[in-house]
């Protein structure tokens, strides 16, 4: 029986998602990452297994074909994907477990668990203000950014399919509004409180 909730952040490279993450992550108690496994190079200051788990081209392509994740998708020209067995694991132990995914894995996740998971899209108020932060960041080279402001506009169309919708224009009201967000999946009436009460009540 899963206990724990789904909070699942989307939105164009470059518009907040780590930033506000990282808040959640320090602030809640109970939250924890779902760390994607992806097969795109380590970044300066990222951290192999805390930020994500890097892997070969060939090692993703093993572990689709030993059936570990729930989902994956080729994103930007590089692969990741959620492993299912780190997914049950925190669900089990009652977590608010959050997602970096995009969209489609978005949608993938939510099919599995539609009853503890709450969706938000992040971006930012233009698209101009996307490429001045992504040069900013000095994480991509121009072919790079090119591609993330093109997937962008993609990203952008699938807005309509989430529970919200922040822009991060300031960075302290972005993590506050996906704060409260966050807080909102509690108030989901899971199957399993649904199973509980049903069994009190019958009494
Ligand atoms: P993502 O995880 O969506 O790719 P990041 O969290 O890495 O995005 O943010 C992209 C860059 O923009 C980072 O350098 C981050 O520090 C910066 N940033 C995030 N929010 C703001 C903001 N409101 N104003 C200015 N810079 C921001
Ligand atoms: P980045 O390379 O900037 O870290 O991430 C690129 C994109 O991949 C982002 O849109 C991010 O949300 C997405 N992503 C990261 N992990 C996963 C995952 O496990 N599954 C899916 N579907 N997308 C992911």
């Amino acid at each position: 029986m899963n206990r724990g909730r789904i909070l699942i952040v989307s939105g164009p490279s470059g518009s907040g998602k780590s930033s506000v993450i990282n808040y959640l992550l320090a602030e809640l108690e109970n939250a924890v990452l779902s760390v994607s496994t992806t097969s795109r190079k380590i970044r300066d200051r990222e951290i192999d297994g805390v930020d994500y788990n890097f892997v070969t081209r060939e090692e993703f392509i093993k572990l689709i074909k030993e059936d570990k994740f729930l989902e994956y998708e080729e994103v930007h020209g590089n692969l990741y994907g959620s492993r299912r067995d780190l997914i049950e694991d925190a669900l089990e132990f009652g977590k608010l477990l959050i997602f970096d995914v995009d969209t489609r894995g978005m949608a993938s996740i939510k099919k599995f668990f539609p009853d503890v998971t709450v969706t938000v899209f992040i971006t930012t108020p233009s698209r101009d203000i996307l490429e001045e932060r992504l040069i900013k960041r000095g994480t991509e080279n121009k072919d790079s950014i090119k591609k993330r402001l093109v997937n962008a506009v993609e990203e952008m169309k699938a807005l309509s399919n989430f529970d919200y919708f922040v822009v991060n224009d300031n960075l302290e009201k972005a993590k506050a509004d996906v704060f409260q967000i966050a807080k909102l999946t509690e108030y989901k009436p899971s199957k399993s409180l649904t199973s509980a009460l049903i069994e009190i009540w019958a009494l």
